[in-house]
């Protein structure tokens, strides 16, 4: 996904920070639009939270009919970061410039690792009926694999595991002695938490580790707090577990990590260290160099925005 990203940061207590966090801190995001009348829920970053582990970006979208015309994001670059899509409902056809044309659909995960340049198209598939629904997440790449070269990785299994009554899929990174399969650069875990039905589960975490979690459906009992539908709940670090619990049925994504220990810039659809860098990369792109070519996509390439916004590091 795309558009601007940076955003004020008053540090309060319990924010911004890699810490325990005693009361689950609930956020409902901000309205960001994507384009062609696009909206998504954004809960990070936010004012007063830039990441969880290496996680820098979560996009909610939908759910939506896509008769309105769905997801059209043309091509655009990334740098810095992977992209991390995964379904609740309905598809999405990715297109990448290695040259990949992937249909994503419920329960299959895309991972896209921009390393040190890609550019992407994400759009609802011609013909397509019914509901989009689902969350586009950025983890943020380490010293040591930022300048890597880009990969793409669509994986259709994935491990999961019934905890309680949620069947609990692991679409990236490692939870509840689950791996999944997509290539990760830091300790981190993209869990889903699926309930068919009014249950509970006491969902085993790294106390290492901090993590947030999102109610999807209906509203969730998470570590004692109440999130509605669409919130974030911040867990912090220093939890062993937690318990959840739904009244119908629901699902929740739970993204955790060890603390990112690296200071990051991020602005448009780039994560680097540096304004020089942030710059360079958009400069490439609208000289139309670095990132190769997205081939397929009916529509024009995405316009990096002015580069006029003070830049600063987490
Ligand atoms: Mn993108």
């Amino acid at each position: 996904m795309t558009r601007e990203n940076t955003v004020e940061t008053t540090p309060l207590p319990c924010e911004d920070h890699a810490e325990a966090c005693p009361e689950v801190q609930i956020t409902e995001g901000r309205s960001a639009e994507l384009g062609a009348g696009f909206t998504v829920r954004r809960l990070l970053p936010t004012r007063g939270r830039r990441m969880i582990g290496p996680w820098c970006f979560l996009d909610h979208f939908g759910p939506v009919d896509v008769a309105g015309g769905g997801l059209r994001v043309g091509p655009h670059p990334h740098i810095g970061l992977q992209t991390v899509t995964w379904v609740l409902d309905g598809d999405i056809l990715h297109r990448d410039s290695l040259g990949h044309e992937q249909p994503i659909r419920r329960g299959q995960l895309n991972l896209m690792t921009s390393g040190r340049g890609i550019a992407h198209s994400e759009e609802t598939p011609a013909g397509a009926r019914g509901t989009l629904h689902g969350v586009q997440l950025w983890v943020a790449l380490p010293e040591s694999a930022r300048h890597i070269a880009p990969e793409f990785e669509h994986h259709a299994a994935l491990p999961a595991t019934r905890v309680g009554e949620a069947v609990v899929t692991v679409f990236l990174g490692h939870a509840l002695g689950l791996a999944a399969p997509g290539r990760i650069h830091s300790p981190l875990a993209g869990v889903e938490l699926h309930f068919a039905g009014a249950g509970k589960a006491e969902v085993p975490l790294n106390a290492g580790w901090e993590y947030g979690i999102i109610a999807i459906d209906e509203p969730a009992d998470v570590a004692g707090a109440r999130l509605a539908p669409g919130e974030l709940g911040y867990l912090g670090t220093g939890r062993e577990q937690i318990a959840v619990g739904a009244e119908a049925e629901n699902r929740l994504i739970l993204v955790g990590g060890a603390p990112f220990g690296e200071s990051i810039l991020m602005w448009w659809n780039f994560v680097a260290r540096t304004a020089a860098e942030i710059a360079e990369a958009r400069a490439a792109w609208q000289r139309g160099e670095g990132f190769g070519r997205v081939h397929g996509y009916a529509g024009p390439a995405l316009d990096a925005p002015e580069l006029t916004t003070a830049l600063k590091t987490r």
